[in-house]
């Protein structure tokens, strides 16, 4: 038996597993529950609950947990067991429907924005039984939603899954117009592409900055970086293929789809994409990917680094999010159809996504938000922080025969009238061929490239879902009970068009002269994080999100306060690994070295009087200028950190640090590395970018 297909999915409580353990009317119950949203009754979790402990068991598992994804981003989960004492001593396994369907993890370790105070302390996490149950390390794991008592959510998935319920609503009301009524439920999809480094554990070890932010703060370039682009799906090391096999069997076993992996451009850099799948499913898989990542790259010695920017001078870390629509009876309705009505349909959803992307471009940008990925967006080998969108050249030629009633076509005479034409299928390659767009139409579906490798995609899909969402319902409203359907739509697809055109770029996005071009066009720009979250809160943003019951206006404060305040923790933990290096380890090794060399230099002299030391003479004054300014540099950023002690606002610490504490870490860094690099290496504290970069 082929090993890969029998261990697929071996640690999921699947639907196969379900309907062969279950009984009939359960298991029926169950699917309805998964299908249809429903809420599930206590008496047949209680039956689930007990067939789902007897897999387990039998597995090897002992506990299980509640997991969810609390907006730290990351994954919490508590282990409970399924020992239950008996009055003679002994125990039993068991878990049952209530312990299934809710739990009650301790909310306060767990950020709220400020929700807690406001409302209930407590918090509670329920199932979410649209994604399997799975086997993890021997403990039972149960995919939940995390909120509290007064149902607000203090989690990622909880909103995604509201997201998802908001535009499935509007695009059926849409779908209907098309004549459309087998068609009872709509998904949106994603395929999230992520990137990762990895780094020799024993090196990885010598770094404080890697262990405690993720990142290196401090590195003189090697000679060698990503110049050569021999690196890019370039042969796989030996040491990297055993790890990328391990990881597709570990994944595989989850029921993840790991489809593709190749090499990265930057030395070290590598890439894993699964095959697409409904989206609260995919951000599951995903922050299991990440997790699953680092915990085989340790079993061979390495570190899996997700942070966006390991290494300056050299490519970030980023996801794809591969994103589209489709319906329950197999439709994707970002695919070009073959008849002129289903191409209608296909335009009127593509003019939906422009419309909610230009409108929508601020949110989309905070939902990539984050201290990591400031230093990716923007950077030159990323999508600039500008959100655009890239349709390629025949989509674009048929929409501006749209708008400007010519053929599009110069073999066609007729003017393109939707509803009567046929579009061409679009061949990937040419859908495909712009890399530096942040949101690329890629043939069948969009990639939203902005995304940082370490946060999760629910926040970005949130948006997107809930903006399309908004954008849908504005069709559907103005098209519904129209008499002339045909024209309606024509001028709404039309109008559409015209109205969001500037959204719509094709050309190189990493070219600087594109950055005035998007001022021009009116398109923002919101370079950093704080910047960015400071629209979180605008207007049009709170009544869209309450008017589609994703978020609350207490709810999206809270994101705002939380989003925030990580941002202000995690350039502070940075700054203060500076300094600890710097005083610790980087300014006594220059001092030392400068030693040496002033020692070696005198002994010389003493040994040849006339022996030139131009060398030693240079280096140490060299250094003494450079430790000089990396001292200042070191109390200007001690300075900067406690002149900010009073500070209590979240927003305002976070554009504090943006503004005070992130110059002069750059300042620091510059004086440091400059010294590394005229430094002996046995000088240096650190293993260097090069050992770190080309050593495993
Ligand atoms: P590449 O980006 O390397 O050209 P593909 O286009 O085949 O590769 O796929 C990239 C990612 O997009 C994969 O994760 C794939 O599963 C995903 N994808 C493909 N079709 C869809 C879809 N309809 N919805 C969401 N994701 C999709
Ligand atoms: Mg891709």
């Amino acid at each position: 038996m082929n090993t890969v297909s029998s261990e697929f999915g071996s640690m999921v409580f699947d639907d196969a597993v379900m309907q062969a353990r279950l009984p009939k009317e359960t298991y029926k119950a169950l699917r309805n529950t998964i299908k249809n949203g429903k809420h599930l009754d206590l008496s047949v979790a209680t039956v689930v609950a007990n067939a789902m402990k007897d897999w387990a068991v039998e597995k090897g598992a002992t506990h299980f947990t509640h997991w969810f994804q609390p907006m730290t981003g990351v994954t919490a989960e508590k282990h409970d067991s399924f020992i239950s004492p008996r009055d003679n001593g002994k125990v039993i396994m068991e878990f049952s429907g209530k312990e299934l369907i809710q739990g009650e993890p301790d909310a306060s370790s767990f950020p709220s924005g400020g929700l807690r105070a406001t409302f209930e302390a407590r918090g509670y996490t329920a199932w979410d039984a649209t994604s399997y149950a799975f086997i993890k390390d021997n403990i039972l794991c149960i995919p939940t939603v995390f909120c509290s008592y007064g149902g607000e959510a203090l989690d990622q998935k909880t909103a995604l899954l509201r997201s998802m319920e908001a535009i499935n609503k509007q695009a059926l009301r849409v779908l209907k117009l098309f004549g459309n009524e087998d068609v009872k439920s709509v998904k949106t999809t994603v395929g999230p592409e992520q990137e990762y480094f990895l780094v020799d554990k024993a090196l990885y070890d010598q770094r404080k900055d890697l262990i405690y932010t993720g990142r290196t703060l401090f590195g003189a370039r090697p000679p060698k970086g990503q110049e050569l682009d021999d690196h890019y799906f370039g042969a796989i090391k030996p040491r990297v293929a055993e790890f990328m096999k391990e990881l597709n069997t570990e994944l595989w076993k989850l029921g993840i789809l790991a489809k593709t992996e190749h090499n990265e451009v930057a030395p070290a850099q590598h890439e894993l994409a699964p095959i697409f799948t409904t989206s609260n499913i995919a951000a599951d898989h995903n922050q299991l990917t990440m997790e699953i990542m680092q915990k085989v790259a340790k079993k061979h010695d390495m570190v899996c680094l997700l942070h966006e920017k390991p290494f300056a001078g050299v490519n970030g870390s980023g996801k794809h999010n591969n994103w589209s629509i489709s319906t329950d009876t197999g439709a994707n309705l970002l695919e070009p159809g073959a008849t002129p009505y289903e191409n209608a349909q296909f335009l009127l959803f593509l003019a939906a996504v422009i419309k909610s992307v230009d409108e929508y471009q601020d949110l989309l940008r905070i939902s990539v938000a984050s201290a990591g990925n400031d230093h990716r967006l923007g950077a030159n080998e990323a999508p600039p922080a500008i959100v655009s969108m890239f349709l390629g050249t025949d989509l674009s030629e048929i929409l501006d025969a749209i708008v400007n009633d010519t053929a599009y076509d110069s073999k066609e005479k007729e003017i393109m009238r939707i509803g009567v034409h046929t579009l061409p299928k679009f061949p990937k390659d040419t859908t495909d061929r712009n890399r530096t767009s942040p949101f690329a139409f890629t043939g069948n579906k969009f990639e939203f490239r902005m995304l940082g490798s370490a946060s999760s995609i629910s926040c970005a899909n949130t948006v997107l879902n809930t903006a399309v969402a908004e954008t849908l319902k504005e069709f559907a409203d103005y098209l519904e009970g129209r008499d002339d359907f045909e024209k309606a739509l024509h001028d709404l697809i039309k109008d559409t068009i015209k109205a969001h055109k500037r959204i719509i770029f094709n050309g190189d996005g990493y070219d600087d002269k594109w950055v005035k071009e998007a001022e021009s066009r009116g398109l923002l720009n919101l370079k950093t994080t704080p910047e960015a979250l400071a629209h979180l809160l605008d207007e049009k943003n709170i009544r869209l999100f309450e008017s589609h019951k994703v978020y609350s206006k207490a709810e999206l404060t809270a994101r705002y306060e939380v989003l925030n305040e990580s941002y202000g923790k995690i350039i502070n933990i940075e700054a203060l690994t500076m300094l600890d290096m710097a005083r610790k380890d980087i300014l006594p090794a220059m001092s030392e070295f400068a030693k040496k060399l002033s020692k070696s230099a005198l002994e010389k002299k003493e040994f040849v009087a006339d022996v030139d030391l131009t060398y030693e003479k240079e280096t140490v004054k060299k250094l003494g200028d450079m430790t000089k300014e990396a001292y200042k540099h070191v109390l200007k950023l001690e300075e900067d950190l406690s002149a900010a002690k009073d500070i209590t606002s979240a927003p305002e610490y976070a554009m504090y640090c943006k503004d005070k504490i992130l110059p002069d870490m750059a300042a620091l860094r510059i004086s440091v590395d400059s010294a590394e690099a005229i430094s002996s290496k046995k000088d240096w504290p650190y293993p260097s970018y090069g050992e770190l970069l080309f050593g495993v």
